[in-house]
This record gives structure tokens, sequence and C-alpha cells, in this order.
């Protein structure tokens, strides 16, 4: 690992959603850390976990959803390590959205169409009191906006959503989420609403913004192109487990657990040639009654007996770079993080 300071640890996370066909076991012990000034990635095919992750972090998880146990500790500016899961509303409402800020999947459905999008950012700092009254929110609202390069912030910062294109309208929800300079920006497939042209500009965007702040930016996605444009490090998850994490560049070129692998061969990896590609057999299985041992395991084809009864550990095995499968844990030994 490099000498970077964690902002962001999480350990054993546990999330249930209890239904009306059972209870789902959405995230089964994950653990990780998101350092200062990075940007770390949750990736892995849908209803693989990455998005309640991130959610969890900042106690969003909403009923009928419940964090069972774990700890998300976060390193303040100031010096203190804060559970986050321990802290009362009033005062994880101090440091959500200004400390960290998070920027939803859809910005149609995260802006509110009844404000305008100067009210919407100053309306944050207020509630920080990062500003001391709605002139002064109003006057910094035009200053996020040319921040994130909406055209003609002036104007814009007047409008409602339903006058902004999409591409407008992400700007401004991410105008949102930087309005008080947070440390840490969680974003959720931030660009999935968006045209290629437009999602090329909106991560260029973050680039440039976590280098001149030193941010920390923890980035959702299924899109391999975006890991690889965007990502320090990444992890990938499955069925509510991280099965690898490591830098970029060595999950990219060395895949080493057989999901990654076989996910790998199945989209376009921007990193390798890779002439056909491969569907991973088998479905992603039902969290109501997951596979004991490996979760992978149905659809793995160098699954042995101990992986249909064990959950395999994280294991090191270079550094920085964690593999959870027998095949690995078996020739190395020991547990990682
Ligand atoms: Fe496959 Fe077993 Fe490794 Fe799971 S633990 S990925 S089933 S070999």
């Amino acid at each position: 690992m490099s000498g970077k300071k964690p902002v962001i640890v999480v350990r054993d996370l546990y999330v249930n959603f209890y239904t009306y066909a059972g209870v789902v076991k959405a995230i089964d012990g994950v653990s990780f850390d998101a350092l200062e000034g990075e940007t770390f990635c949750l990736v892995g095919e849908t209803g693989c976990g990455k998005t309640v992750t991130s959610r969890a972090i900042t106690r969003l998880i909403q009923s009928p959803g419940r964090i069972e146990r774990g700890e998300v500790l976060y390193y303040s500016r100031d010096g203190r390590v804060i559970n986050l899961l321990e802290l009362s509303d009033e005062e994880l409402r101090r440091i959500r959205g200004k400390e960290i800020a998070y920027i939803f999947q859809d910005p149609a459905a995260a802006l509110d169409p009844l404000y305008t999008i100067g009210h919407q950012i100053g309306e944050t700092m207020i509630e920080h009191k990062t500003v001391k009254d709605w002139k002064e929110a109003f006057m910094k609202a035009v200053h996020v906006l040319k921040t994130v390069l909406m055209p003609d912030p002036e104007r814009r910062v007047k409008t409602y959503p339903h006058e902004l294109s999409g591409g407008m309208k992400q700007r401004s929800v991410i105008g949102i989420g930087l309005s008080n300079q947070p440390r840490v920006i969680i974003a959720d497939e931030p660009t999935s609403y968006l045209d290629v042209t437009i999602q090329a500009q909106i991560m260029a965007l973050l680039r440039k913004l976590k280098k001149e702040r030193n941010m920390t930016i923890i980035l959702i996605t299924h899109n391999m192109g975006l890991v690889a444009e965007m990502c320090d490090r990444v992890a990938v998850m499955y069925a509510g487990n991280i099965v690898e994490l490591g830098p970029m560049r060595r999950i990219f070129e060395n895949p080493i657990h057989p999901y990654t692998r076989a996910l790998l061969r199945a989209v376009p990896n921007p990193l390798t040639k890779i002439e056909r590609l491969e569907s991973i057999p088998g479905i992603v299985p039902n969290l109501i009654e997951p596979p004991p041992g490996c979760r992978f395991h149905p659809r793995c084809p160098h699954a042995i007996e101990k992986c249909k009864k064990e959950k395999p550990p994280a294991v090191e095995v270079e550094p920085g770079h964690y593999i959870a499968c027998w095949l690995i844990s078996g020739k190395v030994g020991g547990e990682g993080g």
C-alpha cells in the first residue's frame, strides 16, 4: 500500500434487508480502506452490493434494510477517528454533506423540482453554516456552478431542474456535493444517465477536483473503462463480498480471483486485448438463501469441496493485493484486510 493515510475504513460490515420473501443478506462482512487523495472503486455486476455498501458508509440504508454490524471509521480533518455507525442522527448530519458528500445515480431524482439550482446548492451551505446568509449562499452557488463548468452559471443558478439538460443536472448534483468542500465524495454511477461525451467531461472534472483538493473519491461503477480511467485501487464485489482488492493496474493485468477473471473476460477490458467476450455461466445467487461457503462456488469452475462449506478469508498475495479464494489461501495462508 502507498504511504497515504486512510480516510474511510470499513470493517466487517453486514447489511440485511427484511423483505416479505425473507431476509436478504446483502452485505456479508465487507472490509476496505479508502485513502487520502485516491479514487477507490467498488465494481461488480448489478446486485453485487456495491451501492448498498456505499450507502451504508453514511447510513443511507432505508427500511427494510438494516446495518447489522461492523464499523465505518472516518478520520476527520482535525485528527479524530469517528465510527459513523455509532453517531447520533444529529452528529451524523454535521458530517454528511459537509465532510462526506454523496453523488446519487439519477440526477433527476436527486434534485427537487420545486426549487432552483441555486437554492438547492445554497441550502447545503446554510444547513452546515458555511455561509452567513442566503445572499452569500447564492453568490457561492454561482461560484460552485463555475467550478463544475456549468455554462452561464449566473443564469443557471436561477433555473429549475426541468430547465436543464441531463449533463447540467449532473453538474448541479456534483455542485451540491462539492458546495461545502468535502473531504470525501461517494459517487454512485455518476454518469450512467449521460452520453459518452458528457460522461468524459464529468469524469475529467472529478479528476481535476480530486487533484486540486486532495479529495478521496469512492466510485461505484460497473463500467471497466471508467475504472481504468479513474481509479487508483479497486475492490471487486460478488454477492455481498469483496473477492479481490488491489491496485487498479494489478487487477486488470493480473486478475487472480476466478470471479474477477470471469468478469474481465465478460466486459471490454481497456488494458488488455481480448478477441471475444465470454459470459459468466450461471446466475447471481438469491441472497435470501445465499450459497454456503464461497458465494461464487455454484458458478466457479475451480470449486473444491471446502468452497461449498467455508467462506474463504482475504489473503494478501502481493503488497496491497488481496484475494478471498481457497485456491489461493491454500498456497499462501494467513488473513488479510
Ligand atoms: Fe472458486 Fe472456491 Fe475460490 Fe470460491 S473459493 S472462487 S469457489 S475456487
